[in-house]
């Protein structure tokens, strides 16, 4: 039985380890088969502070990982496969293989890409279609490309497939980008990147490998092909809360619903990171409610009901 588990190992997961960890609460962190979160799939973050230099998204997520390790969490590799919140302690299943128990929960599962939805791009993944610009971005020396989204993402990845790429056509749906200022004005200048507005992609063209883009402009109504050969989808990021349904309250898109800090509706319970943030999604906002989260737990402890 332990005080507090941790589900999450980005770093919200990571920082609300560190505090756990630095209460004497031995916290358990399940950390799933990809360890390290959203981070581990970008390049570099230039907006935690800290490293007045940057500092590459994996390389960020190696040194938490190392300082949550430091104060003893202890780290499982696995996937939590059930959990039964209906009383305390709660149980957890692991890959449908251990049960562990915990006293109190942190959920900082996070998000996950979100895909177009066409059935070409799922049978072309893999074959020039992909959702990280960092992991696949290098296949792609002296091609043409496109990336669908307007946000930070899709400029962040733009702007990271213009090193290898010939050229980078952001498809987006409207005529204005929901990317912050800076962003914008990098892919602006940017001479390899150009702009398909108020565009749809209908399909993903190509047999074996994609060979272009079906574009609907939905102000025209008129399609076009666009040839090309890599589709970056960089649409934003689902949270990641289906073990929780029925179990933990949560808003119509699935982020956990929290009160009081960081509880969400059962008592013991607590959410951190993007799986409750419909707002920020920054890694330095993660890593703050995963502190917040690991306070809320040490609380939650400490008062005399709570304790088992
Ligand atoms: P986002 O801000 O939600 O943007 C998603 C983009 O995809 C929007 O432009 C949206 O269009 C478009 N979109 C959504 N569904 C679509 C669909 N079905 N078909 C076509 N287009 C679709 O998501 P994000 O860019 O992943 O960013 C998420 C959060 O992480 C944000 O808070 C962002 O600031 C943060 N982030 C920060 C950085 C950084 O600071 N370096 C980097 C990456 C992400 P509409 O605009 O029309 O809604």
């Amino acid at each position: 039985m332990h005080h507090v588990v941790i589900i999450g190992s980005g770093p919200a997961g990571l920082t609300a380890a560190i505090y756990a960890a630095r209460a004497n609460l031995s916290p358990l962190l399940i950390e799933g088969w990809q360890s390290g979160g959203q981070l581990t799939t970008t390049t570099e973050v230039e907006n935690y502070p800290g490293f007045s230099k940057g500092i590459m998204g994996p390389e960020l997520m190696k040194e938490m990982r190392t300082q949550a390790e430091r104060f003893g969490t202890e780290f499982l590799t696995g996937d939590v496969t059930t959990v039964n919140l209906s009383r305390r302690p709660f149980r957890l299943t692991i890959d449908e293989e251990h049960t562990v128990e915990a006293s109190t929960l942190i959920v900082a599962t996070g998000a996950s890409a979100i895909h177009l939805g066409l059935s070409n791009e799922t049978r072309l993944t893999g074959h020039g279609v992909s959702t990280c610009a960092t992991c696949d971005g290098y296949f792609f020396r002296g091609k043409d490309l496109v990336v669908v989204g307007g946000g930070d993402s899709a400029l962040e990845e733009g702007n990271f497939l213009t090193k290898f790429a010939r050229t980078v056509t952001v498809v987006h749906r409207r005529d204005k980008l929901r990317a912050s200022k800076i962003m914008q004005d990098r892919a602006m200048k940017n001479e390899k990147i150009s702009f398909a507005w108020n565009s749809l992609v209908e399909d993903i063209l190509g047999q074996d490998l994609v060979t272009g883009v079906q574009l609907k402009n939905i102000v025209t109504g008129t399609s076009t092909e666009l040839p090309c050969d890599g589709v970056f989808v960089a649409i934003g990021y689902r949270p990641n809360t289906g073990l929780f349904k029925g179990q933990l309250g949560m808003d119509e898109q699935g982020f956990l619903l929290t009160s009081q800090g960081t509880a969400t509706s059962v008592p013991g319970v607590f959410a951190a990171g993007d799986v409750h943030d419909t707002e920020y999604r920054q890694a330095v906002t993660a890593a703050g409610s995963g502190c917040m989260a690991a306070i809320d737990v040490e609380r939650f402890l400490e008062s005399a009901n709570h304790h088992l």
